[in-house]
């Protein structure tokens, strides 16, 4: 069987015997965009040299980048332990030309790795290309020999890459994988497109223009190549599974949540266990890299994510703080790859532990307040926005918790009037904080996090490049 590690290891391996340079990851917090949420795809600790503001670490680079898509625009946070290929942390295997070499290179890399280094069958590889790219779709056909019908050409911004309104960008191709008849879902394009049947594995960008203000206004002087695959889904697929959560790393760590909590991931259950396994691994590696939970900006999406994690703890009948106790299940797994999760694995079980002790006092009781609000409800009416905010500022539940905990019986939460009573807090919050005589740059902080929002503040992504970064 390919391990998880081992496939980290041979898309690497593969990509040196290229020419390219292996580059460790990055931390999380984006050290050159202050204005990112998180480090959520390969390319950003490269985005200025795709700019030309620095210059390349070598011409051709590789990566295995961990990402986190939580909070901010690239919000996967919701999917994750109900779709077959969501998760919160992710590690981004990519490969980047920095004005290098470019399409016909970059697909004929791509195809070697899937189908030769891996393996793949390629009666189960399908591409899509964006709609005018006619020179990726006879490349395709060229290098990869798929019949027309396999090459898709899409004509949303799933298929054209931008960083942000004024940048590179270009046209993207991705490579699909086929999980076969048994589930349900069609080929991308098609009305079915969502189902999780052709599973989106690889996408290539072609950075060749340059925009400004959402036009294209020239070209790179240089054309340049960004890949992001996603090493859970591929491993999935290598591992013969449909859901990323059946692979080697979460069999492990839903193995040990089992053992600890007394409860089989089966059922109702399973999603709760799902949850738990992502969100272990996303707060702890965001711990690792010195985001500690606090109640705004990066701080807050972590406590949400662990908030998140010990509803589902104590869901599933957990007596005692759990969280904290599945680290060493967790450093097994991805502590030789990453060895800042072992060096900071104190910190890292204090903090879960602080967190979820401090939590589980006020846990309870809003879950009994939301059962009480729930119970006046009529028919197919969604939870009014004050209840969810009295539960937000009263017991510490994040928004999205309470989402959550309401999902499995189908009532929504009314986030419009969440959103107001919000706002009149931080109103009444910062005519208190004015009379205070604080200093200026607390100022600043207030007017970035009213213009944007203080957990969607994610920089530089676009309409159009709402596909990829
Ligand atoms: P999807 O359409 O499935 O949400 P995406 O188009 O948003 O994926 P990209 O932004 O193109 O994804 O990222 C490149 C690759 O990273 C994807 O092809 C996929 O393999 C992987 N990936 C993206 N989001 C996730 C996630 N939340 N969990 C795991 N892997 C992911
Ligand atoms: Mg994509
Ligand atoms: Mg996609
Ligand atoms: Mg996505």
């Amino acid at each position: 069987m390919h391990s998880t590690n081992d496939i980290r290891r041979a898309f690497l391996d593969y990509f040196a015997a290229n020419d390219h340079t292996v580059v460790p990851s990055a931390p999380l917090v984006p050290y050159n965009d202050p204005s990112l949420m998180f480090v959520n795809a390969g390319m950003v600790p490269f985005k200025n040299v795709f700019t030309g503001l620095e210059t390349p670490p070598a011409p051709r680079a590789t990566s295995s980048q961990k990402c986190v898509r939580a909070g901010g625009k690239h919000n996967d946070l919701d999917n994750v332990g109900y779709t077959a290929r969501h998760l919160t942390l992710f590690e981004m295997l990519g490969n980047f030309s920095f004005g290098d070499y470019f399409k016909e290179r970059a697909i004929e890399l791509a195809w070697g790795m899937v189908t030769r280094e891996l393996g793949l069958d390629p009666e189960r590889l399908s591409v899509t290309v964006y709609h005018t790219d006619d020179q990726a779709a006879d490349l395709w056909r060229k290098i990869a020999g798929l019949p027309d019908e396999r090459i898709i050409r899409i004509a949303t911004k799933d298929n054209f890459w931008a960083m942000g309104s004024d940048g590179p960008c270009g046209p993207c191709s991705e490579i699909f994988w086929d999980h076969g008849p048994s589930v349900a879902g069609g080929p991308p394009g098609s009305p079915d497109e969502d189902g999780d049947r052709f599973v989106e594995i690889w996408n290539l960008v072609f950075m060749q223009h340059i925009q400004e203000a959402d036009a294209i206004v020239g070209d790179l002087p240089r054309p340049s190549i960004d890949t992001g695959m996603g090493l859970e889904r591929i491993s999935t697929v290598l591992q013969g599974v449909h859901n990323v959560f059946e692979t080697d790393t979460f069999r492990a760590l839903i193995e040990a949540s089992e053992d600890l909590v007394k409860a089989k991931a089966e059922g109702e259950q399973i999603a709760s266990h799902r949850v738990i396994a992502d969100h272990l691994r996303s707060t702890s590696f965001l711990i690792a890299d010195g985001v500690l939970p606090s109640n705004e900006g990066r701080g807050y999406v972590l406590r949400r994510i662990m908030r998140r994690a010990m509803r589902h703890a104590h869901l599933l009948g957990a007596d005692r703080p759990l969280m904290h106790r599945l680290v060493p299940a967790l450093v097994t797994e991805m502590g030789q790859a990453y060895p800042e999760l072992a060096r900071a694995q104190p910190l890292i079980t204090e903090v879960l532990e602080r967190e979820e002790t401090r939590f589980r006092q006020t846990l309870e009781k809003g879950l009994r307040l939301l059962d009480d609000e729930v119970a006046t409800l009529g028919e197919g009416a969604d939870l009014p926005g004050e209840a969810a905010f009295k539960l937000y500022d009263t017991y510490g539940f994040p928004y999205d918790l309470t989402e959550d905990a309401l999902r499995s019986r189908g009532i929504g939460v009314d986030r419009e009037g969440f959103d107001t009573a919000m706002a009149q807090q931080k109103a009444a919050a910062r005519a208190a904080w004015k009379g205070s005589g604080a200093a200026a740059d607390s100022e600043v902080w207030f007017d970035v996090v009213e213009r944007e929002g203080a957990t969607e503040f994610t920089g530089y992504t676009s309409e159009k490049g709402e596909g990829r970064v």
